[in-house]
């Protein structure tokens, strides 16, 4: 397989680019000749005209395009208005086709299932690559219906785009169905030879708080935490809700788990009422965290993601990144992130307005996502890998400091959290979280004993060896349940229940609470105080039943245990 890529500037300039590709194929074996077209401007002449020039020059080739965001060839952002990639498979085996639909919210179904009779029909097809218009609409129903597709089957892609990010013109167009501002393309490729792998990188980060999306519907994200949406920008970003909203929200999307992926969403518009309308569409009731993005962080990302490409070692890439981190990076810096891809293969795409990409089954619509795909005809030569050497040299310095701060943020966080539900003397868990835990284990209906703990006796140890001898047991008790809790189960809890008091969920039934009871009672007794030399615990334990609600569970423990007390103490008593 060969390509070629050049920008488009004059008639006789694609001329003479024709003519390359003609005399390479005249060379040798050629099974398919494809044209993708590139294009800034949606100006439909001056696009025909383009096409009117290849269909003179190479009738049998094939063609298709779309409007972007910029255009990307030899691993750069173009800067010209229209670039051309022309790809020439080579191996007699290979298989395409391209096929256009019109496409609109309402009938995406029957596109995506008429596509996939297709596919269905033809089993030579390895991946699906699609470009399309998308404007203000739901893509949810496309990407569920491509998701349909086989396992087996690579589905990538871009939306369409204008020069302008706030404009919302954009085409796609091929050969035989010519132009549509409503519409998607897509290219059936497969067969023996031809090897694909598709893969996506962010380099965003998650912060901090995650937060609760409690209304949202389509594209328009109404409340988080059960405030209008915009909130979270101006409390904790201090973003101000005026022309320079988008641009400096970019810098901190949504993330939040999709399809049990992390998929990025970025507000582009804020609305009165204080809702914002974000790149795609965001579900309700899902977790979501604002995301940073640093320019040394996403190179390392694409660094790391970047290898799966490179070690495929594939002999053309292709790119569709989102337009979003064009305007990110500005124009001087954002090829690099394609550029290190250009030392391995030809490598071109485009500044898209939504990335698809298919992973564990779905198709996903990203947002401020750079998708990438490598593809070869036949095996990969043997040898060495190329390293990928990003060039990030001048960040390094910035990625430090925004780096160390975002983890510094992280950190604290999880400090809070974790003192938020730790009890402070004895850092076990405080009543809440235990409670909570019960509760929330009692409702899955799971398996579940607890073992309630009250030291005896504890008041004569303040009385006559002081306040801080009495901490010393507590805490000497807390440390005992901490360390044989954890040998015998890692997922069993244990919490303060108040004063002298403890409590223990353990994820088993009662036989094995009470072994691990009547274990506690002689670890206790064995150990040995400053002062107050050798005490001892009751115990009671109780096993949940299905019926039982949370009070009732907690009633019966404390029955069991205050029946311990009654009957001498330094003793258990399972109910
Ligand atoms: P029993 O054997 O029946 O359990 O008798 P007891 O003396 O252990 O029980 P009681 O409930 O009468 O006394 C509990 C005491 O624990 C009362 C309270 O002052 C003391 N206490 C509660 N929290 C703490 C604490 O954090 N540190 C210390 N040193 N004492 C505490
Ligand atoms: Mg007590
Ligand atoms: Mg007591």
């Amino acid at each position: 397989m060969k390509q070629f890529q050049f920008n488009f500037s004059s008639k006789e300039g694609l001329n003479r680019e024709l003519t390359k590709v003609k005399q390479w194929c005249n060379m040798g074996i050629v099974s398919h000749v494809v044209f993708q077209i590139f294009t800034e401007t949606v100006d439909r002449d001056k696009i025909s005209e383009v096409c009117g020039i290849i269909a003179e020059n190479m009738p049998d080739a094939e063609y298709f395009g779309c409007s972007t965001n910029g255009n990307i060839i030899s691993g750069c952002w173009s800067g010209s208005e229209i670039s051309i990639v022309c790809t020439v498979f080579e191996y007699p085996t290979t298989k395409m086709k391209i096929m256009q639909y019109d496409l609109s919210e309402e009938n995406s179904e029957e596109v995506t299932a008429s596509l996939l009779k297709e596919v269905e029909n033809n089993s030579w097809v390895k991946a699906i690559e699609l470009v399309t218009t998308i404007k203000n609409m739901s893509m949810t129903g496309f990407c569920n219906g491509l998701s349909k597709a086989a396992e087996n089957i690579q589905i990538f892609g871009g939306g369409a785009f204008s020069p302008d990010i706030n404009d919302k013109s954009s085409i796609v167009f091929s050969k035989n169905n010519g132009f549509t501002d409503h519409g998607v393309v897509f290219r059936l490729l497969g067969g023996e030879g031809l090897h694909i792998i598709s893969t996506y990188v962010t380099g965003w980060k998650p912060l901090g708080k995650v937060f609760h999306v409690t209304r949202s519907e389509g594209r328009r994200l109404y409340e988080v935490d059960g405030e209008p949406a915009y909130e979270v920008y101006r409390k904790y970003l201090n973003i101000k809700n005026d022309e320079h909203f988008f641009n400096h929200t970019l810098e901190f999307p949504f993330l939040y788990l999709h399809n049990g992926i992390n998929i990025l969403r970025a507000p582009t518009e804020s609305m009165p009422d204080g809702s914002l309308i974000m790149t795609s569409d965001m579900e309700s009731d899902v977790t979501a965290q604002l995301a940073y993005g640093d320019p040394g962080t996403i190179l390392e990302s694409v660094q790391e993601e970047g290898r799966k490409i490179y070690d495929f070692k594939p002999e053309t890439v292709e790119i569709f990144s989102c337009a979003a981190r064009r305007s990110f990076w500005g124009n001087t810096e954002i090829s690099k992130e394609s550029q290190p891809f250009q030392n391995i293969a030809p490598t071109s795409g485009f500044y898209t307005s939504g990335e698809f990409c298919r992973t564990n089954g779905h198709v996903n619509q990203h947002n401020v996502t750079m998708v990438l795909v490598g593809m070869r005809e036949g095996d990969a030569p043997a040898g060495e890998t190329a390293v990928l050497n990003v060039d990030d040299g001048e960040f390094t310095g910035k990625m430090a400091l925004i780096n160390r701060l975002a983890n510094y943020i992280n950190a604290a966080f999880r400090d809070l959290e974790e003192a938020a539900v730790t009890d402070g003397l004895t850092k076990l868990l405080n009543r809440a979280e235990i409670q909570r835990r019960i509760g929330e284990r009692l409702r899955s209906g799971e398996t579940m004993s607890l073992i309630m703990i009250d030291i005896d006796n504890f008041k004569s140890v303040n009385d006559t060896y002081g306040h801080n001898e009495g901490d010393n047991v507590i805490v000497g008790l807390a440390k005992m349940l901490r360390t044989g809790i954890s040998v015998h189960d890692p997922n069993a809890s244990a919490g303060r229940w108040g004063g002298e008091e403890f409590m223990v969920l353990m994820p088993y039934d009662l036989e094995f609470a009470v072994c691990a009871a009547r274990e506690m009672c002689a670890d206790f007794a064995a150990l040995e105080f400053p002062l107050a030399g050798h005490r001892t615990i009751s115990i009671g334990v109780t096993a949940a039943k299905p019926e039982d609600s949370l009070d009732e569970l907690l009633i019966r423990v404390d029955s069991a245990l205050y029946e311990a007390k009654h009957n001498g103490k330094n003793k258990f008593v399972a109910v």
